[in-house]
């Protein structure tokens, strides 16, 4: 077993470092705090190839694997953290879903503006009364003639304000069996009140009004559930991974602030009751890349297996949130000010313990794959 990376995986990380630094490091902390979607950043990343990584060349991706990903997400957050979200749009999220189970008019249509940062596409799963249960989501998909009518509502749709295409969650019919997705131009999609979550980013509700979209836009069909999940798996890893980077940045920063800032005549590094803090902190980093690279390296064409990913995920959420918190705690009233970019993390890596499968349905299911059965949640 070798934990170092190869000669190729190494150029490449120093490649997206080079590109970081003369393009993202000035402007990481506005960037943190606007609003919006970072476009010019995205267009930027198109032409350094960095969307797109894992999808394959036909399709107009790089053909690159997982971990080529997770590695340029960890590059380009340790220089600007939310330049990582855009790594994380281009290459984890929906567009990989739509890349592996996509027809060929689909990709043609969406794919292409999506690889070259002109548009984003949303996931709508979570719905107000199935979030956990996702399997009891409600919005329907009802036949009507040579296409589909879709109803219902759904919530806390990352970049739904921008989004030029919705991945929708749907029922055809009944029970998991009956769930599939459909792609929803953002025209038909009616968008509630603007809200924020506690990172700033924008979501507004999703309402679906009758839509009426025809065949072609239906993604996966009546019991596609398994196969979305599986593409799903693969935004968890992301997930993790800016879990992970973000939590590394901020230890970073910590790290340099306890070897310049003096307290009682004496550098901050010098107290063991913070050396044994950044002790911890660096067994929980150490520990969370390394299940995250198990598994992004053993994904099957792509898709990590779910067990690996359950782990990954639920570790690189608790360590890089800890991390954060404790780092923000070392840097005193700096830490907890936005004259850092602590702060941002700490609030950034909340939300993932919370989105794409809390920490707790992933232990869920690490138990199931521990006792080889699964464990129904319901009464
Ligand atoms: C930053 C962020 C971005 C998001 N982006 C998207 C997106 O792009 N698209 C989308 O569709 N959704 C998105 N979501 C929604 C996310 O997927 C849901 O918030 C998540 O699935 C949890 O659902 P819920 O909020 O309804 O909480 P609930 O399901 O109501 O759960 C509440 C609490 O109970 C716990 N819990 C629930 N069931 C169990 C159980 N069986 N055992 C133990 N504990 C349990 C949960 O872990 C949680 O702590 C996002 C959420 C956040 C925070």
């Amino acid at each position: 077993m070798d934990f170092r990376l190869t000669a190729e995986q190494e150029q490449f990380r120093d490649a997206v470092r080079g590109f970081a630094e003369k393009h993202l490091a000035a402007g990481a902390r506005e960037r943190a705090h606007a609003s919006g979607y970072p476009w010019d950043v995205a267009k930027l990343m198109a032409q350094q190839g960095l969307l797109g990584i894992t999808i394959p060349e036909k399709d107009g991706g790089q053909g690159g694997t997982l971990l080529d990903a997770v590695l340029a997400i960890e590059t380009v957050a340790s220089v600007c953290p939310r330049s990582a979200d855009v790594v994380q749009a281009g290459n984890f999220g929906p567009i990989r879903v739509l890349a592996e189970y996509g027809s060929a008019a689909q990709k043609q249509t969406h794919l292409r503006k999506l690889l070259t940062g002109e548009a984003v596409i949303s996931v709508g799963m979570t719905e107000p009364d199935a979030g956990s249960a996702v399997t009891d989501l409600k919005t329907s998909a009802r036949k009507d003639g040579d296409g589909w009518r879709i109803s219902g509502s759904k919530i806390f749709t990352t970049h739904s304000a921008y989004a030029d295409v919705f991945l929708v969650y749907v029922r055809f019919g009944p029970g998991v069996g009956g769930i599939g997705s459909v792609l929803v131009e953002k025209k038909d999609v009616k968008l509630g009140k603007a809200s924020k979550f506690m990172s700033g980013e924008e979501w507004a509700q999703l309402y679906l009004e009758d839509v009426r979209v025809p065949q072609a836009n239906v993604l996966l069909g009546e019991g596609g559930f398994k196969k979305q999940i599986a593409g799903f798996n693969v935004e968890r890893i992301g997930n993790s991974a800016r879990s992970l980077a973000l939590g590394r940045y901020a230890y970073e920063a910590a790290r340099a602030w306890a070897m310049e800032r003096k307290q009682f005549g004496r550098l901050l590094c010098e107290f063991q009751g913070l050396q044994w803090k950044f002790a911890d902190m660096k067994m929980k980093l150490d520990a969370a890349q390394l299940l995250l690279y198990r598994a992004a390296a053993n994904a099957d064409r792509g898709l990590p297996s779910p067990e690996e990913t359950a782990i990954a995920k639920a570790y690189c959420n608790q360590a890089g949130f800890d991390v954060a918190n404790e780092s923000l705690q070392v840097m005193g009233g700096m830490g907890y000010s936005q004259e850092s970019l602590v702060e941002y993390c700490l609030r950034r890596c909340r939300g993932w313990m919370i989105a794409g499968g809390s920490i707790e349905i992933l232990k869920n299911r690490i138990a199931e794959h521990i006792f080889e059965r699964s464990f129904s949640q319901r009464p």
